[in-house]
């Protein structure tokens, strides 16, 4: 991450106003930045995507009204809090929240996270082992940026249209793969809620795999590619998701955890839950 706030005046200089230029500068409101590196490193946006080749993205500190955004009681009830937290901060207004790719997401939301209330992040977590919970300290500043590009361990194949063939061993279909935006996330979000409602969580694997899944076999139509997600082995499933998670530039968020009351020690993927901006310090 570069650091980009000194390009930004400063305005302590406490020298008298000469001029109505100067007194512009020394009210100069305006949040620092800083440039963020995109995991994607805009390599599968579409053309004229704002971020489309962008290896940054300029984002400004957090402020206390970003403060007001991600505590409002509405906005978190309707799930826009991120959303609209994201708007504020995030510097063109050109880009459209919705197609952020989600590692790009979640990378300008741990650098947001350690600008405005540093890089300790103290959550709870149950240990697999004993199921204990207990409260578990975790240094954003150590999280590193996976780039999404180990194709080999799954023979994945890039295309030009940002998608990744990968051939399921058992039932030998090509199936081809795109990366979820943060739309896709949320709507997923919306459809395992729905699912909790109604006491189901079966849907859930399947749901995601239908929103990466892009053709089968070169066949793009939604009931074919629907049909086929419906009949997939379960090993099959399961070595497609582990593809796309190869394929996912993102952020590496596994770190060590060691639980205190068996002693059980495991990398464990950090958990994003609300304590990561809301956290009582
Ligand atoms: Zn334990």
């Amino acid at each position: 991450m570069r650091d980009n706030s000194k390009r930004f005046t400063a305005a302590a200089d406490p020298a008298p106003v000469m001029a109505s230029d100067e007194a512009k500068v020394s009210l100069d409101f305006s949040a620092p930045t800083e440039l963020v590196d995109l995991p994607s490193k805009g390599k599968y946006y579409p053309e004229g995507h704002p971020l489309c080749g962008q290896e940054a993205i300029e984002i400004k500190f957090m402020t206390a009204k970003d403060e007001d955004i991600l505590t409002s009681p509405s906005l978190l009830k309707k799930g826009l809090a991120v959303d609209r937290f994201l708007q504020n901060v995030i510097v063109s207004k050109r880009i459209n929240i919705g197609s952020l790719l989600s590692g790009d997401k979640n990378a300008v939301l741990v650098s947001s996270r350690i600008n405005g209330f540093g890089p300790e992040y103290k959550t709870k977590v149950t240990c697999p082992a004993c199921m204990k919970v207990s409260e578990n300290v975790f240094d954003l500043s150590e999280v590193e940026i996976y780039g999404g590009d180990d194709f080999e361990e799954y023979d994945i194949t890039p295309t030009e249209h940002g998608t990744f063939i990968v051939k399921l061993p058992r039932a030998g279909f090509e199936v081809e793969l795109r990366l979820l935006t943060s739309r896709d996330e949320n709507e997923l979000a919306v459809k395992m809620q729905q699912n909790k409602k109604r006491g189901s969580y079966e849907t859930n694997l399947t749901d995601q795999l239908k929103k990466i899944i892009v053709s089968v076999n070169g066949v793009e139509e939604l009931k074919t590619i629907s049909r086929a997600v419906d009949s997939l082995q379960a090993f099959d499933s399961r070595y497609l998701r582990a593809a796309y998670l190869k394929a996912v530039p993102g952020l590496d968020m596994t770190q060590h955890f060691a639980c205190e009351a068996c002693g059980f020690e495991k990398e464990v993927d950090i958990p994003l839950t609300v304590d990561f901006f809301w956290s009582k310090q």
